[in-house]
């Protein structure tokens, strides 16, 4: 059993004023939460293994570090998952749908860091935009309109990412590689919008290090020092080919359907 799934749906945060004795605040939290997550969080071992994985693999690549983001990817994860995470520090999270990335972290978001990693319908900008801090996942032009006017109207503006479909698979998102150049461009002085980084997920059955390749060159050319790209099964892979950031859902929380 998970440390913390015995608690109430409140996560184990709910130890607020019953009973104020002449107690210290610490020994107070050890009575009512005996789970002793809010005050000596163990680290669950998969976020620790992942957080050691990246520094090996920035060591090995001779980079540094702290210049390798974790984004965990908590989609689809059970809270009681998510939780201990989010105890242990983890403070940025990645969901691949509006809605359950609201239904999830409204009210819990403060001093978070929420990307959209999934694919966003320009229908949906109003509440991307207000939600989320980065969205990974823009890739056409009517999407670039929306995100545009939503920024204009809320004066609130989420860091952007490009997503490029490397492999040119005809189900994935992302802009083709042969016209990200002029999209990025188009983006820019079209539609004013400032893009951070580029973001790609592979063709599942290719080895991967060719497509972070490209991610990289066509970053390089368009000015652009921003990589998020690495997942569960490739994320050592991308930071040797320069990711700043990578996306890890299973990794950390477990298989997302074994709940
Ligand atoms: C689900 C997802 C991830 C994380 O996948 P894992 O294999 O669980 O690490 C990363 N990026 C995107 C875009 C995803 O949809």
């Amino acid at each position: 059993m998970r440390a913390g799934s015995v608690n109430s749906s409140s996560g184990g945060r709910a130890f607020p004023t019953r009973h104020p004795r002449r107690k210290s605040a610490a020994v107070r939290r050890k009575v009512q939460n005996p789970s002793g997550m809010a005050t000596s969080p163990k680290i669950p071992a998969g976020y620790a293994d992942v957080l050691a994985r990246i520094a090996r693999a920035a060591q090995a690549a001779g980079r540094d570090p702290r210049a390798v983001a974790l984004v965990a990817v908590s989609k689809q994860q059970p809270w009681e998952a998510v939780a201990p995470v989010l105890a242990a520090g983890c403070r940025t999270f990645g969901e691949n749908r509006v809605q359950e990335a609201m239904a999830r972290w409204e009210g819990r978001a403060e001093g978070l860091t929420l990307h959209l990693i999934g694919p966003l319908q320009s229908n949906k900008a109003r509440e991307a935009v207000a939600f989320f801090d980065v969205i990974e996942t823009l890739d056409r032009e009517k999407l670039a309109v929306a995100l545009a006017a939503e920024i204009q109207r809320q004066g609130r503006t989420p860091r952007l990412y490009v997503q490029v479909n490397t492999g040119e698979e005809p189900q994935k998102a992302g802009v083709a590689p042969p016209e990200a150049d002029a999209f990025i461009a188009a983006c820019r002085e079209t539609h004013g919008l400032a893009i951070e980084g580029l973001m790609c997920i592979p063709p599942a059955e290719e080895p991967p290090g060719p497509h972070f390749a490209l991610l990289a060159a066509i970053a390089a050319r368009n000015g652009l020092s921003r990589l998020s790209m690495g997942m569960s099964g490739d994320f050592e892979t991308a930071i040797r080919f320069g990711a700043t950031s990578v996306r890890v859902g299973s990794a950390v929380f477990g298989d997302r359907h074994a709940h």
